[in-house]
Parts: structure tokens; sequence; C-alpha cells
């Protein structure tokens, strides 16, 4: 199984330690071609404009929408979940678009106010060390969309199907429950694409 990390920008080695933690093989993408052999595709944190800029200056944009019509699970952890939002509260536009959820960004402050909090997550298990930096949060979700965390009565963790997206930084914690539930939803989706 081999799962890909967005690699224009950003919290990219973090999360490639935390794909083989839990046993799969991680790619840094850099250009278009590698997604053509990918099961997974990992977005990671960093700075979502920048990340936006990147993906347009290396016409990485019709790849990564083809990657999501092809039902191969995507993660995008903080930037990387506003990369996904099908809706910004702050832009007219959204960026890949394909994540059935509404995203704010910046909504827990700026980056001295970053911290961390211990979380329930549905489906993962009970404290999670969830770390926030100038972290979004979901606004609203869509049909079919699992809440599956919130902090402070806001939206951190949701999956939309071959979808999911977080607030905050798994990578940045030894914990990898949350790796290992992406990981997991690689191989069903592997799985049903080989059945
Ligand atoms: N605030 C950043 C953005 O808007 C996201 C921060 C992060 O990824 N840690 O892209």
């Amino acid at each position: 199984m081999k799962i890909g990390v967005l690699a224009l920008q950003g919290a990219v080695r973090e999360h490639i330690k935390a794909i083989e933690a839990v046993g799969a093989k991680a790619i840094a993408v850099k250009h278009k071609e590698e997604l053509n052999s990918l099961d997974g595709l990992v977005l990671p944190g960093g700075e979502s404009t920048t990340m936006r800029k990147l993906i347009d200056r290396y016409d990485m944009m019709p790849a990564l929408r083809l990657f999501a019509t092809s039902g191969k699970p995507m993660f995008g952890t903080c930037a990387g979940l506003i990369l996904l939002a099908n809706k910004l509260n702050d832009y007219d536009d959204p960026h890949i678009g394909v994540m059935n959820v509404e995203v704010k960004r910046n909504s827990f402050g700026r980056q001295v106010d970053s911290f961390e909090a211990l979380l329930y997550l549905k489906g993962i298990g009970a404290d999670f060390p969830a770390v926030f930096i100038r972290a979004p949060h979901i606004v609203n979700v869509g049909e079919g969309v699992d809440v599956l965390g919130e902090y402070d009565g806001r939206i951190v963790l949701a999956r939309d199907g071959q979808f999911l997206g977080c607030s905050f930084h798994p990578e940045l914690t030894e914990d990898t429950r949350i790796m290992e539930y992406f990981v997991h939803m690689v191989k069903e989706s592997k799985r049903s694409i080989l059945a």
C-alpha cells in the first residue's frame, strides 16, 4: 500500500514518519505524475494560500481533482483540510473543493494561541493529543458527513466517505491512531477497487 504526502510546503516529513510507523509505504509527492501510483494521499498542514499557489505553479490541480474522483482516500490536516473543503468561509472559491464541509480559517486565534487538547474521537478513541496551530474548524457539514471530533463546540475531525479532514496536527505527536484510521480507509478502498 502506497500513501503519498503532498510535498510542496508544510509538515511533510512528520507525516511520512507517521505513515511508515503504521506499516505503510510513504512517498513525498512533488510532481503530478507521482499521484498515479498511489492508493491514498495526505495533504499536510502549513499555509493553505501558499500551497494553493504552488499547486497552480506546478499545474497539479487537475490531477488532484482526478485523484479525488477516482474514489481514493484523501486526508487533509489543518491547511490540508482547507484545501479539501468545498466551501470556505472567507473565500469565494474553494481549492480542491471535494469534501462536503464548510471551513473557517484561523478560528482559534493567532500563532501565539497555539495549544494542545486531549480529545475523544469517534471510532478512534479517547485522550488523543490534538495540537492546534492557527487551526481552522468545520463550521457546517453536508449530508452524509460523519462528525468524529469536536473541541469547544466546534467540529475538528470529520469524515465524508473517502475524505478525512482534521483541524489539528496528529503528525506532531507520537499518537498514530488517526493515521491508523486513515490507513484502514485506504485498505478498505483498495479492496473495493480491486473487487
Ligand atoms: N492557518 C493556516 C492556513 O490558513 C493553517 C495552519 C496550519 O496548517 N497549521 O492555511
